[in-house]
């Protein structure tokens, strides 16, 4: 049977703001002892009034024009009702219709293609409180209850499981970018449900879906939806597709979907209009003002990383999956390019000069900072901004290679250094004697000494047994403390070997 497979996705993401987004009560506490960050407002006492929190309505307005949706100059908050232990108030504040924004769109690669994903709406609302299962009881802890969210509901568009978990990686690094939520799943600041059906290809209609529950990483959302096509794909191929609304919770242990309570109809919510908020109004010029401080966008920087430094799109997608990464890069390119132009002895404008060694200092620049930098980035479990080479030692680092003065194992051990100390690279070199030996008269007694102890093999290679240049160059690169320049000694003794 030819099935099509049809997935939407609902994802909610804390803002990153200082207070709730009704009360004045420190935001982002989960860390901190329970119930101490609650007020009578986030606490639901009667004849307190909710004061909604700008900040997080311009963090919703940044994450809604950067999917580019549509922002509504006047819309509503509205009362979500529903009786759970976590709801202090017996409903949470949300937008139904007329909600901040809707409309958007966001397009997602994979191994597959390229797919464009709708954005129905993306609205602003309060979170939950949190609550923990003992033994025998349930306990509830109100910190994390007023925190501001962002709702983000996509349209029916994704086709397989990796377009749904490549759009949270997208969706993740927009928010990052924007500087409105970290959107760690596993910290629970982004949380994602994920709906699908199937339909056999050429069919139009939407068949009843199933909510899926408890996904709390990238990879347990794509596990989810590839274990329900399976499922779903079994029961039509039975004859006996779901015909009704279901919600099934993800079981990380056993990697299956377990059915749970029937799913709520959006009336049973007894959606209404928040009596104690005015309609949520934004003008012309407060949307402009946000448009005009919004950063580069990944998507952007990719395309002109590419542009800029020839960079494959592979090599410039991994520079732009952080922000500061990035910025790092480009400073060191620039600090590179500006010593490149301070040398005399260049024919040509700058820009000529640039082009012509550009390609191999990127390459040096993206080489270094993606193998070895981020080596010790991952080895010491730190991050970019804690680096302490300096873009401009880690460019100067990069013009001793270009220029010979390292080879690149002593280059190995001279950006340990720096990466250690924050030190200047030429003092170490001089420091450490990591200086590459490239002075021929010097190289020169080595080979002699080298040919003169070695009799046999030199006879085997004036005899034809060409591949033994790698084992001289290797008994000069020993002689030397590794600090010969091996492609001046594969000269010199090809040189000394033909006389
Ligand atoms: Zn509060
Ligand atoms: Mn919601």
């Amino acid at each position: 049977m030819n099935l099509e497979t049809i997935i939407g996705l609902e994802i909610h993401i804390q803002s990153k703001t200082k207070s709730k987004m009704f009360c004045d009560c420190m935001n982002l506490s989960d860390n901190e002892e329970p119930n101490t960050h609650v007020c009578p407002v986030c606490l639901g006492h009667p004849g307190t009034l909710p004061v909604a929190n700008k900040q997080a309505i311009y963090f919703g307005v940044m994450m809604a024009l950067a999917l580019d949706c549509k922002i509504n100059k006047k819309s509503l908050w509205a009362r979500k009702n529903y009786f759970y232990p976590d709801l202090a108030k017996g409903y949470q504040i949300s937008q139904f219709e007329q909600p901040l924004s809707v409309d958007g769109h966001l397009t997602v690669t994979t191994s597959e293609g390229k797919e464009r994903i709708g954005i129905t709406r993306l609205h602003l609302e309060e979170d939950a409180a949190k609550n923990f299962h003992t033994k025998d009881k349930t306990l509830v802890d109100f910190n994390r209850g007023g925190a501001p969210l962002m709702e983000i509901v996509t349209e029916p568009d994704f086709r397989t499981p990796q377009q749904a978990r490549a759009f949270l990686h997208e969706l993740r690094l927009l928010a990052r970018y924007l500087e409105v939520s970290d959107a760690d799943m596993e910290k629970g600041h982004m949380r994602c449900d994920a709906n699908i059906s199937m339909r056999p290809v050429g069919d139009t209609k939407l068949y009843p879906k199933t909510e899926i529950k408890n996904l709390n990483s990238f990879r347990s959302v794509e596990r989810a939806l590839a274990y329900e096509v399976k499922r779903q794909t079994d029961l039509w191929e039975k004859e006996t597709p779901v015909d009704y609304l279901s919600t099934r919770g993800w079981d990380e242990k056993e990697l299956k979907t377990v059915e749970q309570r029937d799913k709520e109809e959006s009336a049973d919510y007894r959606y209404f209009s928040e009596p104690d908020l005015l309609p949520l109004i934004l003008n012309e010029e407060e949307i402009k003002r946000i448009k005009a401080i919004l950063p580069e966008l990944p998507q952007e920087k990719v395309k002109r990383l590419k542009n800029e430094f020839g960079l494959k799109h592979h090599d410039a997608k991994l520079i732009s999956e952080d922000k500061e990464v990035a910025k790092y890069f480009e400073e060191v390119m620039s600090e590179t390019r500006s010593w490149l132009e301070s040398l005399d002895d260049m024919d040509g404008s700058r820009e000529e000069i640039w082009e012509k060694n550009k390609e191999k200092l990127v390459k040096l620049v993206f080489g270094w900072l993606t193998s070895e930098v981020f080596k010790h980035i991952k080895e010491n479990n730190s991050n970019i901004s804690e680096v302490k080479i300096t873009p401009e030692n880690f460019a100067e680092f990069i013009t001793l290679i270009y220029t010979r003065k390292v080879n690149s194992s002593a280059a190995q051990i001279l950006l340990k250094e720096m990466y250690e100390t924050g030190g200047d690279p030429s003092n170490i070199l001089d420091e450490k004697d990591l200086s590459q030996v490239g002075d021929t008269k010097k190289l020169n007694k080595v080979i002699e000494k080298i040919i003169k102890s070695n009799p046999n093999q030199v006879k085997e290679y004036k005899s034809g047994k060409e591949p033994l240049i790698k084992f001289f160059i290797g008994l000069a690169m020993k002689e030397t403390k590794g600090k010969a320049d091996p492609q001046i000694l594969e000269e010199l003794f090809k040189e000394k070997l033909t006389e």
